[in-house]
């Protein structure tokens, strides 16, 4: 068995040999692959704690000192290595996704705290007034000079306060407004809503769609090779590549009554209530060319200097089917997009275009 030193070196080619041959199985292709891969994993995935890959590293390596090293230990190990990045893949998208929720949250929090502190400054700003109001009631009934000239300056009072307090609740209608767009929309990508209120517009749309009986579908969008951008780029170009595909989606989404939101990271998604998913591809199709033929001027950058950058994305297509529901719908159409991705990205596809064996 490897010593926790020889896991540590990534690039000790002979060590491996070494251990293979006394593990018996020296110069099998396979065990090397998977030796090398355990002894490699701490330099090259970033994705996992030193702890994770730890864990995993003493599992391979346990299993490999158990007898015999056959083809069906081989499989059992590699599945045990599946399972673990497939785990780990989740917690990953998950932190991020509860990344993106706290920005909402504190977005929200920060806005609601302002909306309080103003509210607690009309309180006493209205209490002043009233007070200031029956003080000077009380000095133009001793100075008027009949009951008519007292009722007259009443209600020019009453009609002061009553106009005041209709600005005053207009101002807060706006107020409203603005909570509610913090509550329901992304924070970078102000045009799309939260993961958070798509998550809730799905099932209310589901429900709509089951009982109207009208098909729904969704646009499940990623992005092409957009880490290649922000490591080219920087993070910040390509926020706002992010913007501006916002921009596009969201104009495209209003021309179908469609729903567009962020589903995490650089993958946006479009509901499309009452769309079947023929249709639903051909309105993809339009959204695909439109961003393969926009020029993206990065922000931040000078346009001499760099290139509007040249970005595609891929997009899969599904229609939820009888029996199925709105976690179904954005699955079958992850799958979608992940097969145009492995088709040659920048195109789209339709779920029910796959053959049964890619969908499960
Ligand atoms: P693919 O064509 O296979 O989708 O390649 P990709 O490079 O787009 O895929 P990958 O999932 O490897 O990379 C996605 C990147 O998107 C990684 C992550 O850092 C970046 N990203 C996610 N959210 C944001 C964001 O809000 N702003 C920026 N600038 N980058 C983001
Ligand atoms: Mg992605
Ligand atoms: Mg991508």
């Amino acid at each position: 068995m490897a010593t926790s030193q020889e896991h540590k070196n990534p690039n000790g080619l002979e060590a491996v040999q070494e251990t293979l041959a006394r593990l018996g199985v020296a110069g099998d292709a396979d065990w090397m692959a998977l030796v090398l891969f355990a002894r490699n994993l701490v330099s090259v995935m970033d994705l996992f704690t030193e702890d994770q890959k730890a864990q995993l590293q003493a599992r391979v390596f346990e299993q490999m000192a158990k007898r015999p090293l056959d083809q069906r230990r081989f499989r059992h190990i590699v599945q045990h290595i599946q399972t673990f990045l497939l785990d780990n893949q989740k917690m990953s998208d998950l932190r991020s996704q509860l990344a993106a929720e706290r920005q909402g949250f504190d977005a929200l929090y920060e806005e609601m705290g302002k909306v309080f502190t103003e509210i607690q400054h009309s309180t006493q700003a209205r209490e002043h007034k009233i007070q200031r109001m029956g003080a000077a009631t009380e000095q133009d009934i001793a100075e008027a000079e009949s009951p008519a000239e007292v009722l007259r300056r009443l209600r020019g009072m009453i009609t002061d306060m009553v106009s005041q307090a209709r600005e005053e609740a207009r101002s807060w209608q706006e107020r409203a407004r603005q909570l509610e767009h913090t509550a329901n929309f992304d924070p970078l990508l102000s045009e799309l809503y939260s993961r958070r209120a798509l998550d809730a517009q799905l099932s209310a749309a589901q429900e709509r769609c089951r009982r109207s009986n009208t098909p729904m579908s969704l646009m499940f969008l990623d992005v092409d090779n957009f880490k290649t951008i922000n490591d080219t780029h920087g993070h910040q170009v390509g926020d706002g590549v992010l913007r501006v595909l916002a921009a596009i989606l969201s104009a495209h989404a209003m021309s179908f009554s469609g729903y567009a939101a962020r589903f995490g990271g650089e993958e946006l998604v479009i509901l499309c209530e009452g769309l079947t998913e023929a249709t639903a591809v051909a309105r993809a199709e339009d959204i695909r060319q439109d961003v393969a033929r926009c020029p993206f001027v990065p922000h931040l950058t000078s346009p001499e200097t760099v290139p509007p950058l040249h970005v595609t994305v891929s997009i899969g297509v599904a229609q939820i089917g009888p029996g199925q529901n709105a976690s179904d719908l954005v699955l079958a159409a992850d799958q979608a997009m992940y097969a145009a991705k492995t088709q040659g990205r920048n195109r789209v596809v339709a779920h029910g275009s796959l053959t049964p064996s890619r969908t499960t």
